[in-house]
């Protein structure tokens, strides 16, 4: 069964003002920024299970291609590698930096990642798109049916989660100033705080905001109280959070997409 999808992306210009938010408070003027992904009007976040357990998710990468019909974007991938190789990025390079991507969440909130073999098996995938558009995507999708009815009075649980980057673009390790070549470590930290519950928060200033800038590729204090928000603190439970998001959502149906097609340049 097909379920609510998202897609969104880094480094393109979303065209609303983006707000802050923190799950069932008003922002105050001082509180780190960040901001909460809402599909459908509810927030969303993997299951967390209880007794300060960490939530664990699994994640592969492709190793073939694979079509996930329903997705927005990211719906046809193929292994990471077709991404690599104009770069001369190796795998086993690329595999460190997604570890390390992985890292910098588990040490911001009570969330653990795991490497798994098989895509089956996996919550969020990582791989290359077969269709070669913009930069990065993250689509995902949620529980639907009794999944979906099970978790009514709390936040809507995340499925599944898709990473896909344009095969096309070139991608690098680290920063050097050119900011037409994305580093693969801030690129893909984003991209997997989208996979966890997390939006944009503003254009700048924290590591989810939405345009590439080469500051620093390290979580901000916005994105450590946005998984914090959604998790909780390390060996503690996550918060509740309110089924409905906070603020008025303009998707009544789920499907969302933002910034796509707009001003690519920072
Ligand atoms: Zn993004």
């Amino acid at each position: 069964m097909r379920g609510f999808v998202l897609t969104t992306c880094l480094g393109l210009a979303v065209a609303s003002a983006a707000l802050s938010a923190r799950a069932g408070e008003t922002p105050k003027a001082a509180d780190p920024e960040f901001r909460l992904l809402v599909l459908g009007g509810h927030t969303v976040r993997w299951n967390v299970p209880a007794a300060g357990l960490p939530a664990t998710i699994t994640y592969a990468f492709l190793t073939e291609p694979a079509s996930f019909p329903g997705a927005r974007n990211c719906d046809a991938m193929l292994a990471p590698d077709a991404a690599l190789k104009r770069s001369h990025v190796s795998l086993e390079d690329f595999r460190r930096e997604v570890r390390a991507a992985f890292s910098q969440w588990e040490q911001a909130a009570n969330i653990v990642f795991k490497e798994v073999s098989s895509a089956h098996d996996a919550g969020i995938l990582i791989g290359a798109d077969a269709k070669s558009r913009g930069r990065a995507f993250t689509n995902v999708a949620l529980h639907q049916g009794l999944a979906r009815a099970e978790v009514k009075s709390g936040p809507d649980s995340i499925r599944q989660s898709l990473i896909c980057l344009n095969p096309d673009q070139p991608w690098k390790i680290g920063f050097d100033g050119n900011l037409n070549v994305y580093d693969l470590r801030f690129t893909v930290t984003h991209e997997i705080g989208h996979a966890i519950g997390l939006d944009h928060p503003s254009p700048e200033g924290q590591l989810m905001s939405f345009r590439y800038v080469e500051k620093s590729r390290t979580l901000q204090p916005g994105d450590v109280a946005g998984a914090v928000a959604l998790y909780g603190r390390k060996g503690m439970d996550a918060p509740a959070m309110p089924a409905k998001a906070p603020s008025p959502s303009p998707a009544p149906s789920g499907d969302r997409a933002f910034g796509l097609g707009a001003n690519e340049s920072r």
